[in-house]
């Protein structure tokens, strides 16, 4: 059976020129943007997104973590607001679409709606999340992770920049501290668009991700200790080498994590201390990410991880220490959320495909909130975090199409 407005479609080509007008805030040489947050630069890519929505009939207002919130009032206001969102902040070299294309979207469905006089039952809302890439102020999801209160505010506040320039004074800095507090509010549904940064969708040639959750991650410090002793005099038998042991426990994990897809375990810092030619290195220290999304095969994967490291220890006579340093569950999205979604690809004749998301997002946080799912689109050869990431004009369209016919379904009242 036909509903109504299932004809409606976004204008592609407004919302391209639309992410390539927002790319030239901050534009890189190499064709990508830095644009981190809340810097002047920042300041004027809000500035720009609060024009573009108030053109297109929305008020926007701001939190006390600078988050942006356009909206579009429903036909009962008393219903709690439909909530679409991403983020306008860029790595030092960033691409043009990691997050922009997702607030962009957003802003595209408010357009869309007001150019065809259309209301929806719930009021309609278009977020940019403040601080999601965490390269200068970290962590990373900093407001979505305060509104969810993983963070608190004053914690925010405090993270310093590599200058030691304050979140909460460079916030106030740009005039992008709201009256209201960035905590949970009621929300019928948090849908985010973000381009995959991954391979999978452009590998299968498939145009929208049905994102089902996020994997867990838990990262380990690792330090193994030896005997530092000379080169040349200490026999084979009787040494107590550091690397050796972390050597088995990096190409060990790479087993470990073979043996649990789509599990992966990564070691992305070694340090061998005062490292010399002809010493036998006496400790070796050394990260592990583990990432899985199985939340009872991740807990396996670390278990995995301290087995082999003691294992490894033990076979060159070094002693060793394990630190969690940080552990978040895997994230579970709303099956009537990833409903909304499948069924807007399928109604628009769009090939999909059930996804876990690699990357940590906003919409990882909001979910602890909210019922909530996400929509990827390709991005060329999964590059992301680069300048030259890079996505089509046709495969923005597609997902912004299903994004406005998800939520148009999402807003519809009960009866
Ligand atoms: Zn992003």
């Amino acid at each position: 059976m036909l509903r109504p407005h299932d004809n409606l479609r976004v204008d592609g080509g407004r919302l391209w020129a639309s992410i390539m007008a927002m790319a030239e805030i901050g534009a890189t040489a190499k064709g990508g943007s830095n644009r981190q947050t809340l810097t002047d630069l920042d300041r004027e890519g809000r500035a720009l997104f609060r024009r573009w929505c108030e053109a297109a009939g929305a008020g926007v207002r701001q939190d006390d973590m600078g988050c942006q919130i356009a909206r579009r009032d429903g036909l009962n206001n008393d219903l709690p607001p439909v909530v679409v969102g991403s983020h306008l902040d860029t790595q030092p070299t960033g691409g043009k679409f990691d997050g922009v294309a997702g607030v962009l979207s957003g802003l595209e469905l408010l357009r869309t709606l007001d150019e065809h006089g259309i209301t929806t039952d719930h009021p309609i809302e278009v977020v940019n999340w403040t601080n999601e890439e965490g390269c200068r102020f970290a962590p990373a999801m900093l407001a979505s992770g305060v509104y969810a209160g993983v963070f608190a505010k004053d914690f925010a506040y405090g993270r310093t920049d590599a200058e030691g320039r304050a979140f909460g004074e460079e916030l106030a800095r740009i005039d992008a501290v709201g009256d209201e507090p960035c905590t949970p509010r009621p929300i019928k549904a948090f849908l985010e668009l973000h381009i995959e940064q991954g391979p999978i969708l452009e590998a299968e040639n498939v145009p929208i991700g049905v994102v089902t959750g996020g994997q867990g991650i838990i990262w380990l410090d690792v330090a193994i200790v030896g005997r530092e002793s000379h080169a040349g005099t200490t026999p084979m038998d009787r040494r107590r080498d550091a690397l050796v042991a972390a050597a088995g426990v990096v190409t060990g994990l790479r087993e470990l994590a073979l043996a649990h897809p789509p599990g992966v375990a990564t070691v992305g810092e070694l340090n061998l201390g005062l490292g010399s030619r002809n010493t036998i290195p006496g400790s070796a220290r050394f990260t592990v990410d583990l990432r899985h999304p199985d939340a009872a095969t991740l807990a396996q994967l670390e278990e995995g991880c301290r087995h082999l490291v003691a294992q490894e220890s033990g076979g060159q006579h070094c002693t060793f220490t394990i630190d969690e340093v940080a552990h978040t569950p895997p994230v579970v999205f709303d099956p009537l959320c990833i409903d909304a979604v499948r069924r807007a690809a399928e109604d628009l004749g769009l090939a999909h495909r059930e996804i876990i998301s690699g990357a940590g997002h906003d919409a990882f946080y909001v979910a602890r909130t909210a019922p909530t799912s996400m929509i990827f689109i390709p991005c060329k050869d999964g590059i992301s975090h680069n300048e030259e990431e890079s996505t089509e004009p046709n495969e923005v369209e597609a997902g912004a199409n299903v994004l406005l016919q998800a939520v148009l379904d999402l807003a519809r009242g009960e009866g």
